[in-house]
């Protein structure tokens, strides 16, 4: 076993016909499957943990010693400057929530409408920009943007999209925000499990990624980011743990500074600790030849669609992305779509509009034959990532042209 094989790769499903087939899971973009290495780092855990941070005897010290190592293992894997702090919290949409409660009071968030509405939702005073389509249009709306507002701004902004997979501009639009002295938030959510997740190659000020779709399903989530307006935040969670003294009458204490300011609360040592495992295994893995598994598997099931289905792109068929692709099904429900792939060939997708609805609706409207029987500018994806096998796109794209002839 490697630290990162795929626990439960051989997951089996019965299909009606009585026949047992291997699960082909092709949902890695919604929650991706269980490494290994995750697996152990709990297992490793159970029968030692305790109190992280509160108590004396060996299983809370344990317990601390991992949770703060399992800290520098993502500060090294994100490679964090000496003025970030590494906060543990549940996901990604938890973590872009506490950012966004910490950004000082009145800052514009400027965005573009190609988000997932966990990056969309949070920011107290957005500036939505049309989701672009080429990089050159993002840069030039953002520059745009940039002259019209003023005050203290941030941009956000997703490092790879969970629709078409496509990886967003970052570092281009970041050099433009830091010319403005304006400071920029990744959302890494599905930029990580792909690409090594840099915050100086990035140039991102924030950056916020999820476990459960980093191969440690265990309920956490990082925000890694500049200390100073985390520090100035009033604390994301009121309790121990955020607090670093209490007196007798209300409103007498004074709260913690560092990670432990937002992490109110006995936190989640089992799925940091995860995290940690997966992100140390990634560190010395060898990122380019996962990516080149990943670059041809994305390639055979590009060049193996069914006709009549099509691929939806921002900026184009060329532009990198990572291994998620969203079809249009012309004529068809892709809820139905997805429901028969599960049932009668044992293939697991999504079909919807993966919480991007501004997104999808602008995808499938630049495209007049994608509108779906079910009238919801519904789409059907496929993603992919660690244990996906050239057997599965197969798999995948078979049976989705034997559905959709049928
Ligand atoms: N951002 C992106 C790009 C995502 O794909 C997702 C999850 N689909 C999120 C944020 C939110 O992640 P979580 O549900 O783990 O908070």
């Amino acid at each position: 076993m490697s630290a990162l094989d795929i626990v439960g790769d051989d997951l089996k499903t019965e299909l009606p016909t009585g026949e047992t087939v291997r699960f082909a899971h092709l949902d890695y973009a919604a929650s991706a499957p269980c490494v290994e290495a995750a697996a152990q780092a709990v297992a490793e855990l159970l029968p030692r943990y305790g109190s992280v941070h509160r108590g004396t005897g060996v299983r809370s010290q344990t317990s601390t010693v991992a949770y703060e190592v399992a800290r520098d293992v993502v500060a090294e894997f994100v490679g964090a400057r000496a003025d970030d702090q590494v906060i543990f919290t549940r996901n990604t949409t938890d973590a872009l929530n506490l950012l966004a409660r910490a950004l000082p009071a009145g800052t514009t968030t400027i965005l573009f409408d190609g988000e997932h509405h966990a990056n969309l939702l949070p920011w107290p005073n957005p500036l939505r920009l049309p989701a672009p389509e080429s990089a050159y249009e993002a840069i030039k709306s953002l520059k745009d943007a940039l002259s019209v507002t003023k005050g203290t701004r941030v941009l956000t902004v997703t490092g790879a999209s969970n629709v078409t997979g496509e990886i967003w501009p970052v570092r281009e639009l970041a050099d433009i925000a830091h010319a403005h002295g304006v400071r920029v938030i990744v959302d890494a959510a599905q930029l990580a499990p792909h690409r090594p997740a840099n915050l100086d190659h990035l140039g991102a000020d924030f950056l916020a990624f999820s476990g459960h779709k980093l191969y440690a399903p265990f309920g956490a989530g990082v925000l890694v980011g500049r200390a100073d307006w985390l520090d100035a935040a009033e604390p994301y969670l009121y309790g121990g743990g955020a607090s670093a003294t209490v007196g007798d009458r209300p409103g007498e204490l004074t709260w913690a500074t560092g990670p432990a300011r937002h992490e109110g609360g006995t936190p989640n040592l089992l799925g940091a600790a995860a995290i940690a495992a997966v992100c140390a295994a990634l560190l010395v893995a060898d990122r380019d030849a996962l990516h080149r598994h990943e670059q041809d598997l994305l390639a055979r099931l590009r060049g193996s669609l069914p006709d009549g289905v099509r691929e939806m792109s921002l900026f184009g068929p060329d532009h990198p992305r990572v291994g998620i692709v969203s079809l249009a099904l012309p004529g068809h429900d892709p809820a139905r779509v997805a429901h028969r792939l599960g049932r009668e060939f044992g293939i697991g997708v999504r079909a919807g509009q993966f919480c991007a609805h501004p997104l999808v609706r602008r995808l499938t409207k630049s495209d007049a034959t994608a509108t779906c029987e079910s009238g919801q500018n519904a789409l059907l994806r496929a993603s992919f990532g660690l244990g996906s096998t050239t057997e599965d796109v197969d798999r995948f794209t078979a049976a989705l042209g034997e559905i959709l002839r049928s």
